[in-house]
């Protein structure tokens, strides 16, 4: 899941930030609209923090564009107005949420969480693998039918390996889909995480297999 904060703010941006990663997100910061409607041109984001005032093209600018471009991710508006004008005009532009500010970081996160939710409602939130269910909404994993205990970086990185299982998967790919732009996550931190999994999952016959020189791979799951 990654998370896109368009915010001039810098301490709200690495508020934000902070927050939502503990939560598990992959999160990318940008001030400035123009390289926010490019961002989304060149990676693909599960929801976007958009904040109106900002240097350069405004909000409701950047909004106007992804969505003339069809992006469809949810997209949560952030203002220093309160007015009605201004809620309006965003919802009509395309806004599926708005929070003044000042805001309360816990209802940010919640307001994220149910946004979240609705679009994936659509996709359908489960993903199981054998004995393995990740229920993405309620951000819970099962291993046999138990609670399974995933850090944030862990479930990340075992969400891009169930949506290409039986596929090579680079550590490249693994570190573009799990890192924020300005987090140095090397391939060896990658080779840690993918040891905890193998920990926490061969248990129950679920495999990843390594690549040498390319990277992993989920196998399909065999019954033994
Ligand atoms: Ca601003």
């Amino acid at each position: 899941m990654r998370i896109l904060i368009v915010e001039d703010d810098p301490s709200l941006a690495s508020g934000l930030a902070r927050i939502l990663e503990a939560e598990g997100y992959a999160v990318d910061v940008t001030s400035r609209g123009e390289q926010a409607v490019e961002a989304a041109r060149q990676e693909r984001f599960d929801l976007v923090i958009l904040d109106i005032g900002l240097p350069g093209i405004d909000g409701f600018e950047v909004l106007r564009r992804l969505r003339g471009a069809e992006y469809r991710m949810p997209v949560l508006v952030l203002t220093a107005r309160d007015t009605v004008g201004d809620r309006v005009h965003g919802l009509d532009l395309g806004a599926d949420d708005y929070m003044a500010k000042p805001f309360a970081m816990p209802e940010l996160a919640a307001r994220v969480r149910a946004l979240i939710r609705r679009s994936q409602a659509q996709t359908g939130p489960r993903i199981t693998h054998g004995p393995l269910t990740l229920d993405t909404v309620a951000r819970r994993a099962y291993l046999i039918g138990e609670p399974l205990d995933l850090a944030a970086r862990e479930w990340a990185v075992l969400e891009v390996l169930l949506g290409k299982v039986e596929k090579i998967v680079s550590k490249e790919a693994i570190i573009q889909a799990v890192a924020g732009w300005d987090e140095e996550l090397s391939p060896n931190a990658i080779e840690v995480y993918i040891s905890r999994l193998r920990a926490k999952l061969e248990r129950a016959g679920v495999k990843i297999r390594t690549v040498r020189g390319f990277g992993y791979m989920l196998e399909e799951f065999k019954q033994s």
